[in-house]
C-alpha cells in the first residue's frame, strides 16, 4: 500500500508523515532529503545550482543509499552519512535549484519507485501523488499559510539553537514554493485525487489523526470491495 503527501516547505510533511508510518507499522520515506543530498553534493563540489548542463553532467557520479536505523531514515551521499548535514536552510536553497532539472529527478524518481515497490510505504514530496507513485491508494495534499509555515519553521530552529531571521525564513519559503510551483518539470500541484488538508489552524496530533482516519477509511474500502 502507498501514501503520497505532498505539499510546500514548511507544511510538516516529515514530521506528520513520520508519525502516521509509525502508527500504520509502514515504511516512511523522505524524497526531500534525496534532492538535499545531491544538492549537498554540489555545494561540496562548488558547482554552480545554476549550470544546468554541469549539474546534469555530474549526476550519474552521485551514488544514494538509504537505510533505516530504529524507523529512523539515514541518507548515504557516495558512502558517508550526510542525514545531519542536509538539514539547513543552504542546502533546502539549492535542493529546490537543482530538483528543477530533469536529469535530477530522474535519477531520484527511479530510485523512489524502487523503494516504494513491494513494501508499504507513506512518502512525502513535492510530485509524489502526481509524477512518482501516481496510483497511491491515498494521496494527500498538506499545506498552510506562508506565515504559519515560517513561524513554524523558526521556532524548530530556535530550538536547536540557530540564530534566524523570521522574515528571511518567510521570504525563502515564498521563494522555494514559487520555485517548486512554476518548474516546468514536475511541479508542485495538488493532483486531482488528492484530499487538500490544510494544517494552518490545526496542531500536528490532529493532522496525524485526519490522516490515519483516511487510510483506515480506504483500508475498509478495500476490504469491503475485496
Ligand atoms: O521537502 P524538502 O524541503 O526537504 O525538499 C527540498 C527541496 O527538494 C524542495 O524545495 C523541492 O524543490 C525538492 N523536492 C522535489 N521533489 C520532491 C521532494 C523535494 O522537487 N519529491
Amino acid at each position: 500500500m502507498n501514501i503520497a503527501i505532498d505539499g510546500p516547505a514548511g507544511a510538516g510533511k516529515s514530521s506528520i508523515a513520520k508519525l502516521a508510518a509509525k502508527r500504520l507499522s509502514f515504511i516512511y520515506i523522505d524524497t526531500g532529503a534525496m534532492y538535499r543530498t545531491m544538492a549537498l553534493y554540489f555545494i561540496k563540489q562548488g558547482i554552480d545550482a545554476n549550470d544546468r548542463a554541469l549539474v546534469e553532467s555530474r549526476c550519474d557520479n552521485i551514488d544514494i543509499r538509504i537505510t533505516y536505523e530504529d524507523g529512523e531514515q539515514q541518507i548515504f551521499l557516495n558512502g558517508d552519512n550526510v542525514s545531519g548535514e542536509i538539514r539547513n536552510e543552504e542546502v533546502g536553497n539549492h535542493a529546490s535549484k537543482i530538483a528543477a532539472y530533469r536529469k535530477v529527478r530522474e535519477k531520484l524518481v527511479a530510485l523512489q519507485r524502487q523503494m516504494a515497490a513491494g513494501s508499504d510505504v507513506i512518502m512525502d514530496g513535492r510530485d509524489i501523488g502526481t509524477v512518482v507513485l501516481p496510483q497511491a491508494d491515498v494521496k494527500i495534499y498538506l499545506t498552510a499559510s506562508a506565515a504559519v509555515r515560517a513561524a513554524r519553521r523558526y521556532k524548530e530552529l530556535q530550538e536547536k539553537g540557530v540564530s534566524c531571521d523570521l522574515q528571511k525564513i518567510e521570504e525563502d519559503i515564498i521563494k522555494r514554493d514559487e520555485q517548486d510551483m512554476n518548474r516546468e518539470n514536475s511541479p508542485l500541484r495538488q493532483a486531482e485525487d488528492a484530499i487538500l488538508v490544510d494544517s494552518s489552524d490545526m496542531t500536528i496530533d490532529e493532522v496525524v489523526e485526519r490522516i490515519i482516519s483516511l487510510c483506515e477509511e480506504n483500508f475498509r474500502r478495500r476490504e469491503n470491495n475485496a
